[in-house]
């Protein structure tokens, strides 16, 4: 059995809330049939059900609006579609300024981790909710765009994160030791009793539980893993 180490990017390695809510009103903004009073608490509180680009049109559209509580019923129509395209859009033009990953600042988790990811590659995997260039463009910027990277494109195509791991074969017995970090609760659920070690990072969107975990313990757990790991590697 081999360790391996998945991790969701926003919320666990960048504090990317506010970059979502850069590119979400450069979509909106002055556009009749969009809310044009949207505050940064307001969004926020509405990210944290958000899985898909698309999903904010429920809280920026005038017409279609939706609760929060709401969103896990609601089936897309071709103008959520419409949405999740201009949104990726206005991410493409917002990310064309070199400057742009200044938006998305990196979690001290990331700068502790950075020299296992560039160390040990193959060991890690992003799993996230994003789409997949802007990951892999914010890791260049630090020098880190060196993991397999399944986003936005892959939970479409897959439909979840637990879908995802499952095509990965992260979930076959026996085959590896799975630790997987997320800020979500909802995303760690579906992983209880599927994986060795769900780990809920306590500095990102959702509430602490009793269950969660520093960035500095995680830190702890991922790199005496990857010793033992290392070390049995070196005796075979
Ligand atoms: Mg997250």
């Amino acid at each position: 059995m081999d360790v391996k180490f998945v991790l969701d990017f926003d919320g666990v390695l960048f504090n990317s809330a506010f970059e979502a809510f850069t590119v979400a009103n450069r979509a909106t903004t002055g556009r009749d049939g969009f809310r044009q009073d949207i505050a940064y608490e307001e969004f926020l509180a509405y990210r944290a059900v958000v899985t898909d680009a698309w999903h904010y049109n429920r809280l920026y559209s005038t017409a279609q609006a939706v609760p929060a509580a709401a969103l896990r019923e609601v089936e897309p129509t071709d103008a959520d579609w419409a949405f999740a395209r201009d949104f990726f859009a206005a991410r493409a033009e917002i990310m064309a300024d070199p400057e742009w990953p200044k938006v998305m600042p990196a979690y001290d988790f990331f700068f502790l981790l950075k020299p296992l990811l560039q160390q040990y590659p193959d060991r890690f995997a992003i799993l996230s909710t994003r789409n997949i260039q802007s990951i892999r463009e914010t890791l260049a910027f630090h020098d880190a765009d060196v993991v397999r990277v399944f986003g936005q494109e892959d939970i479409r195509r897959l439909g979840s994160k637990l879908a995802v791991a499952k095509h990965e074969h992260w979930l076959d017995r026996g085959k590896w030791l799975i630790v997987y970090v997320d800020d979500m609760n909802s995303h760690l659920e579906p992983f209880e009793g599927q994986i060795h070690l769900p780990l809920h990072a306590n500095w990102g969107y959702d509430h602490v539980t009793l269950g969660s975990l520093s960035a500095n313990q995680v830190h702890t757990i991922i790199s005496s893993l990857l010793n033992i790991a290392e070390r049995a590697a070196d005796e075979v």
